[in-house]
């Protein structure tokens, strides 16, 4: 084995250009030969808790011999077949547990594609088609500030206040950008939440009729910082678009499977929204597979005798037979596993730690979801790259910790089965970093 990986790393920077990432700065990369449960293993067999759940896609902990069955299994039956004209059973029975699990059954359809992004991208274009379909077209999307839905085109341009985007501007559709006012513990913003909205039912007053869709990443902005506004200012916000019949696309690819402790984030809203974008830990973590849920409303748009309003989308590798196998077999072991029970156990642990690691004069807007904690770093730079971020991930790494802060936002988004004493090592960690 050790001749297998000796030469990992130099093979490695023959061959690959990786995703965000400055190769010219020659940083270190981690060479992984293995992972079992929360525990990710390196080539030279140290151990290391992988405390974001591997770009938040794993759930139920790394090597699990259940989805590794499921797939196989798939894979002797039918390995994957053109999904325009045909169908099959695995791809009709997750559609109808994820309807089911949605509370959406009989009111909406899944359409499958294979990332984030493009489920992201497939909402875009369910909603501004829709508008072309009725004869009323409409070009305008509204999004937050800080949000991000990923990195084609279309998802950057109601991504791009994120700032990871500034070198594409040129390529981007224009946005209509909306304000988030952010809460944290012991921060509600009422009154930031009421100047917005009034702000933005102004801006509908005026312009609404131009809006095709608001899109949304409900109560969490990820990879904005892992920035949380109240359920308050979503359900009020959500409200002016759909009180106008604008389509309200949730993206709920990084909160969706029982991250925010419900097992998606808008059943703890009374909004139910048009279109719903699910990627990231819907196979557990284990193959690429993405699912845009659209209401029938939207859906009946598209119906017409001839294929003018149809919708003209779709990928290769669209409802893959194994990866479906392996979300249905990831909705079993929600079952079996009790998720929610152990991401409400898992808060409860960071709730503890939160309460001491925030009377650190360094911690700033200590705040936790479910199963995602996060804080900002006191520091003088909050760029993407910032040096205070990068330090604590290497100091944690040396010490058996994968974490990889948003600039100097530090956040923990671990696999459902963490334990608590694994939680316990994570902050010991974190407060061993902050004494130093
Ligand atoms: C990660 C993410 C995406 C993009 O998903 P990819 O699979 O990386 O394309 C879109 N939206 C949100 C909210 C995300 O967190």
């Amino acid at each position: 084995m050790e001749d297998l990986f000796a030469n990992l790393l130099s093979r490695d920077k023959e061959a690959i250009w990786h995703p965000f990432t400055q190769h010219g700065l020659g940083r270190p990369l981690l060479p992984v030969a293995g992972g079992a449960g929360a525990v990710i293993r390196d080539t030279e067999g140290r151990e290391y808790l992988d405390m974001i759940s591997s770009w938040w896609v794993n759930l139920h902990g790394h090597g699990r011999p259940e989805l590794a069955k499921a797939v196989a299994d798939q894979i002797l039956k039918l390995d994957h077949v053109q999904f325009a004209g045909a169908t099959h059973e695995p791809a009709v029975r997750l559609a109808e547990r994820l309807l089911e699990a949605t509370g959406l059954r009989g009111k909406a359809k899944v359409f499958y594609s294979d990332n984030g992004s493009t489920a992201v991208e497939v909402a875009l274009k369910i909603a501004y088609q829709h508008w072309a379909n009725k004869g009323r077209p409409r070009r305008l999307f509204a999004t937050l500030e800080g949000s991000y839905h990923g990195d084609t085109v279309g998802a950057m341009s109601v991504g791009r206040s994120s700032g990871f985007f500034d070198s594409f501007s040129g390529m981007m559709f224009e946005t209509t950008v909306l304000p988030v006012p952010l809460v944290w513990k012991g921060f509600p913003n009422e009154e930031g939440e009421d100047a917005a909205l009034r702000e933005i039912a102004s801006l509908l007053d005026r312009s609404g009729d131009q809006m095709a869709g608001l899109i949304v990443e409900p109560l969490i902005q990820g990879a904005g910082g892992m920035r949380f506004h109240s359920l308050r200012y979503l359900v009020e916000l959500c409200r002016l678009f759909q009180e106008r019949s604008i389509p309200v696309i949730f993206d709920e690819v990084m909160t969706g499977f029982g991250r925010t402790g419900s097992f998606f984030a808008y059943q703890q809203t009374q909004v139910i929204p048009d279109l719903i974008c699910l990627s990231k830990g819907i196979t557990g973590g284990i193959l690429p597979l993405s699912a845009t849920i659209a209401s029938n409303l939207l859906f009946e748009s598209f119906l017409g005798d001839d294929f003018s309003s149809a919708l003209a989308h779709g990928h290769s590798y669209t409802a893959n037979p194994a990866a479906c196998a392996a979300a249905l077999c990831s909705l079993d072991l929600h079952k079996e596993t009790d998720s929610l029970g152990q991401v409400a156990r898992m808060n409860a642990r960071m709730a503890h730690h939160l309460e001491e690691l925030g009377r650190h004069p360094k911690i700033e807007h200590p705040r936790l979801l479910g199963g995602i904690l996060a804080f900002d770093l006191a520091s003088s730079s909050r760029s993407y790259s910032a040096a205070v971020g990068r330090e604590l991930s290497n100091f944690a790494q040396e010490r058996g910790i994968l974490m990889r802060p948003l600039g100097n936002v530090l956040y923990l988004m671990p696999p459902y089965c963490t334990s608590d004493e694994q939680l316990d090592r994570a902050f010991g960690v974190i407060g061993e970093f902050l004494r130093r």
